[in-house]
Parts: C-alpha cells; sequence; structure tokens
C-alpha cells in the first residue's frame, strides 16, 4: 500500500498540478529523480535524471504539467495529492513580479522613490501551516525569472538561516532547493540567544530594526536589489504580545504584501490593522498601499509536534557544523584558554527590584545591556555565536560570523574546546553566549 513504509526504488507518475508528499526520517535520507516531465519541490525546478537527496523532514515534489518520478530508500509516508493551493500561490507570484517589473521600470528611468521598490512580502500564520515553504516557493518563483530577491527569516524557532536562535537575510540568487537549502555565501545573521522572542522582547524589536536598516540601506545603493523585493518568513507566534512583535517587525521592515496562511481570525485582524496604511512615501498620502492577503494552507502541511519541532532544531544545528546528510562538512575541532577569548550576552539575569540595587547602579535586567560572562561549567554544550562587534559597545548591533559549539569546559586548566564548522582562526573573539544549546547525538 501507499501509506506503508517501504524501500527499494518505487516509481510514482504525477499527472498535471498533482504533489507527491512524503516524509522521510530524521537523520536519514531519500532520493527522488525525475525520469518524465517537470517538477518543483517549494519552487525549485528538479533536474531531469539527476537524483535530489531529500533529507529527514517532509516534501512535496509538485507538477505543473505532470511528470514521472523515481524514489529510492525508506520512507515512513507518502501519496499523491489532486487537491494543491498552488494555483494561489502562482496567482500571488504574478501580482508580486507586475510590481517588480514596474520597480525595475520606474528605478531605470531614474525614479528614486517609492515607485522603484519591489515587493515586501511577508508569510504570516501560527505554526504548521507552510509559512517557509511558501516563502521558497515565492522566492524561487521570482530567482527563476532572474531576480535575486531578499529572503529573510524572523523565526528564532526553527532557524531558516543558519542556526535557530537567529534572524537573518540572504539574497538568493539561485534557488533554495532541498538538498542546499537557502545559499549561504553573505548571510547577515543576528543572534537573540533564544529560541522564542518572549523572553527578551525588547532584543528581538531591536534586532529586527537592526536588520530593517541593513536591508534600507542595501536597496538605497542597489536598484537592482530593491526591485527584486524582499521575501520575509515571520514566526509563528500570532497571539498577545506575538502579535505586537509580528505587527512591530511588518512596520520596521516596510512590508507592502502581508501574506495570511491558513487564519481566519489573523487576516481580519491584519486587514483592520493595515486599514488606510501605506508605506514608503514621504508625504501622507503617499507610497504603497498595504495589501492583506488570505492563502490557504496546504494539505501536505501537517501539524508537528514539539518533540519532532526539537528535532527539527537540532537538525538544523546538525547540518550548520555537520553539512546536510549525504553531503558531510568535516568540522573541527579546537581548544582555547579561556583567557584568548571574551564571552558575553545580552540582557537577562533576574529582574533585581530596584529599591535592592546600590545607588546609582543600573538595574542589571535592563534588556539590552550587554554583560560579561565567567568561564564556567554551565557553557558545556553551548552554542555561542561569533560576533564581528570589536567593542563591547558594539557587540549588541553587530551581525554573526558564524557559531562554535562547546564540547568540553576544562575549568582546572582555564581552557575550553569547541567545534566550528570550518578550520582555522576564529573570525573574532568576541563570543555571544545565549540559552541555545545542543548535544550531539552519537
Ligand atoms: P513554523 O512556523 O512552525 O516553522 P510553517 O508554517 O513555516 O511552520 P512549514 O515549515 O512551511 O510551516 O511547513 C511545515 C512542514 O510541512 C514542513 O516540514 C514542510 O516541509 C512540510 N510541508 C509544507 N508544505 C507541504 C506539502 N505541500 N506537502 C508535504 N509537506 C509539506
Amino acid at each position: 500500500g501507499d501509506d506503508a513504509p517501504n524501500a527499494g526504488t518505487q516509481t510514482h507518475y504525477l499527472n498535471k498540478e498533482e504533489e507527491f508528499r512524503v516524509e522521510v526520517k530524521i537523520g536519514t535520507s531519500v532520493k527522488v529523480t525525475l525520469t518524465d516531465g517537470t517538477a518543483e519541490i517549494f519552487g525549485a525546478e528538479l533536474p531531469k535524471g539527476t537524483p535530489v537527496t531529500l533529507p529527514g523532514g517532509k516534501h512535496a515534489v509538485f507538477s505543473w504539467h505532470g511528470a514521472t518520478i523515481d524514489v529510492l530508500g525508506a520512507t515512513e509516508l507518502e501519496y499523491v495529492a489532486r487537491d494543491t493551493p498552488m494555483t494561489q500561490y502562482l496567482n500571488l507570484d504574478g501580482v508580486l513580479e507586475e510590481r517588480r517589473k514596474a520597480a525595475a521600470a520606474a528605478g531605470a528611468a531614474g525614479d528614486d522613490g517609492f515607485a522603484s521598490d519591489g515587493p515586501r512580502v511577508a508569510l504570516v500564520g501560527p505554526t504548521d501551516v507552510g509559512k517557509s515553504s511558501i516563502a521558497k516557493i515565492l522566492t524561487n518563483y521570482a530567482v527563476r525569472k532572474q531576480w535575486a530577491p531578499l529572503f529573510v527569516d524572523l523565526d528564532l524557532g526553527q532557524g531558516g538561516i543558519t542556526c535557530p536562535a537567529t534572524i537573518g537575510a540572504v539574497p538568493v540568487d539561485r534557488p533554495i532547493d532541498a538538498e542546499e537549502g537557502v545559499p549561504l555565501e553573505m548571510p547577515l545573521v543576528y543572534f537573540a540567544g533564544d529560541t522564542s522572542p518572549g523572553n527578551n522582547p525588547d532584543l528581538y524589536r531591536y534586532l529586527v530594526e537592526r536588520m530593517a536598516a541593513m536591508l534600507d540601506a542595501r536597496h538605497a545603493s542597489n536598484p537592482a536589489a530593491r526591485a527584486a523585493g524582499v521575501v520575509i518568513n515571520t514566526m509563528g507566534w500570532v497571539e498577545g504580545q506575538g502579535y505586537k512583535l509580528l505587527l512591530h517587525a511588518l512596520d520596521a521592515l516596510k512590508v507592502d504584501n502581508v501574506v495570511v496562511v491558513g487564519q481566519e481570525r489573523l487576516h481580519s485582524e491584519l486587514t483592520r490593522d493595515f486599514r488606510g496604511k501605506r508605506v514608503g512615501g514621504d508625504v501622507p498620502g503617499e507610497g504603497t498601499p498595504v495589501r492583506v492577503w488570505k492563502l490557504n494552507k496546504s494539505g501536505g502541511v501537517v501539524e508537528r509536534s514539539p518533540e519532532f519541532r526539537r528535532r527539527c532544531r537540532d537538525q538544523k544545528i546538525r547540518e550548520y557544523f555537520y553539512g546536510a546528510p549525504g553531503a558531510e562538512l568535516q568540522p573541527h575541532s579546537q581548544t582555547l584558554p579561556f583567557g584568548q577569548v571574551s564571552i558575553f550576552k545580552v540582557g537577562g539575569g533576574p529582574r533585581a527590584p530596584a529599591t535592592a540595587l546600590p545607588i546609582g547602579q543600573q538595574s542589571s535586567s535592563d534588556p539590552l545591556r550587554v554583560t560579561t560572562v565567567a568561564p564556567s561549567m554551565s557553557l558545556l554544550n553551548s552554542v555561542l555565536a561569533v560576533s564581528h562587534g570589536r567593542s563591547n559597545a558594539d557587540l549588541l548591533s553587530s551581525n554573526v560570523a558564524g557559531f562554535i559549539f562547546v564540547t568540553e569546559v576544562d575549568m582546572r586548566n582555564g581552557r575550553f574546546t569547541f567545534v566550528s564548522p570550518s578550520a582555522g582562526e576564529l573570525p573574532s573573539r568576541n563570543l555571544l553566549a545565549g540559552s541555545l544549546k545542543w548535544i550531539e547525538m552519537p
């Protein structure tokens, strides 16, 4: 039967607008080969005749015109679906494409006003509605038409760009595929130190604003990037404080197309809150009106249990250090005296009542305050960010070069051992700690 786990090669036939959905066990992979027709995985075209590795997780192979695919390896679940919301997604891409073309034409005509801004699209909705998948589809459709849009991930929980506990942005000039994910040549990554923004919402807002400022600066100096626009994946926390953080992010990043996936109530809240709003103009009444869309959730998106979610997150960290399954990197282990690095953290600490503090001392719970972390055993298994910040003063606002994880703490000799994805000197000796931990599973 179709739902039974199976190994060996299976051939699947897709009619036009059908989708093959497959679940691969975490830690394993299968190979998919397009043998006839055309097909795509979240908007990235499958090459004909070349096996593509699908890592652990849930995947969908969609065909607009019909396809034959071979699947090699054991899957946990697989079936072909007839009903998909892909036409809706394609129609939205059509609207965005008009904007990009108009923006490029305005830019070429020397207009540096809002008319030369390409679309800034954000996917919003609760967890497990397919936001990141739709973000990939929209990005890939733009890339296939020769644009290089900026892909932004604001979801601390799943870490679409490099590691969890970060927000990041990266220009995408080749399709985001199942094997390599988001191209990571020049990512701009900020470390929030935690997988939820709820523990330090001020820091989250601060980093989103930093990212927005970098984005504006990039667009001011790069008309092609500006016309290509931005696709933003947001976090799934859309209630209470989460909703406020979401509104702040949409505002800060000047999003003009808010795309709500799979939740009627959120759609009506956002429609209400964005009524009459415009972005990009210099005077009231000018600028692009914000449009709020509603897209259906795909039936292929199934809820992930907290446990599965955690394993996805761990796999993400593992991939950062060791590469995707099949394309294993050779991670590098080093030992350094604690004296050769400086470890910092932002905010945190128990909130001390003002009366308990010596006169003139600032509360240690200032959410944006950078403090030094003394070496201790609690650093064991921590994922630390390597900051581009040179001084204590600019650590908060600096993006990070990458990550290391601490495999050993030797307090007696005052040194620690860590793994980094590449050999050689750390790009900086200023490290940022948060609550992100990872234990390597054999
Ligand atoms: P979160 O906010 O929790 O990260 P999300 O809304 O971004 O979730 P996705 O990550 O896009 O949701 O999708 C959830 C899972 O469903 C992913 O594993 C994704 O690969 C899978 N998925 C998405 N669309 C399909 C589909 N059409 N068929 C099969 N699986 C799918």
